[in-house]
């Protein structure tokens, strides 16, 4: 089973407040496992996150880390293909085969000026077309590309959970967002 983690570097409080909230619900919406930030330590940006996870189910993480490269150097000695999406990369059309035979990844996006020693310890910098826009657009393409469509098509991702009751019925149903009695 393919499995996908995003390192987010840069983030700023209060600019990118917004943009990292998003980053994160569709890295999880889209089948990453956990985001992983730097910049401004955001306890306000975790909170919500976490809170959706504990509304909507899986289990989906946001950490945060002041040492990103390190990240990088490990999830790539753990056997991740690191790609770091920049409009400066390789055409993802061009290598996405390549990075279809791994089976886990590590997607690294910007948020200010990505530090050169990203594009040289990257396995891989894949531009998702060559013009600026943004990290969320990207993230869900590679994502969506990396997935094959799959993890558009799961309707209930997390199974239906039964509340013992003395009489009634009552199943939380997380991937719908609610419960039904
Ligand atoms: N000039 C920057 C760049 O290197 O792509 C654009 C900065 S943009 C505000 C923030 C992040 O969005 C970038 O670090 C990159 O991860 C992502 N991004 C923006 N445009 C992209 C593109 N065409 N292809 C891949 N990633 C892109």
């Amino acid at each position: 089973m393919r499995r996908a983690s995003v390192l987010r570097l840069g983030h700023r409080v209060p600019r990118d407040e917004r943009a990292s909230t998003h980053l994160a619900l569709a890295a999880r919406a889209l089948g990453a496992e956990e985001l992983i930030y730097s910049g401004d330590r955001d306890p306000e940006l975790e909170a919500k996150i976490r809170d959706v996870v504990g509304r909507w189910g899986g289990g989906f993480r946001i950490t945060y880390t002041d040492r990103p490269l390190e990240i990088l150097r490990r999830y790539s000695g753990q056997g991740y293909a690191t790609v770091h999406l920049t409009m400066y990369g390789v055409g993802i059309n061009d290598v996405m085969d390549s990075i279809l035979r791994r089976e886990k990844v590590l997607v690294i996006v910007g948020g200010e000026k990505v530090p050169r020693v990203y594009f040289e310890e990257a396995d891989y910098n894949v531009a998702v077309g060559w013009q600026p826009h943004s990290e969320i657009a990207a993230l869900a393409i590679f994502l969506d590309r990396y997935f094959q469509g799959r993890e558009v098509d799961t309707v209930d991702p997390y199974p239906p959970t039964i509340v013992p009751m003395k009489r009634g019925k009552l199943v939380i149903r997380p991937g719908s967002g609610g419960s039904d009695a």
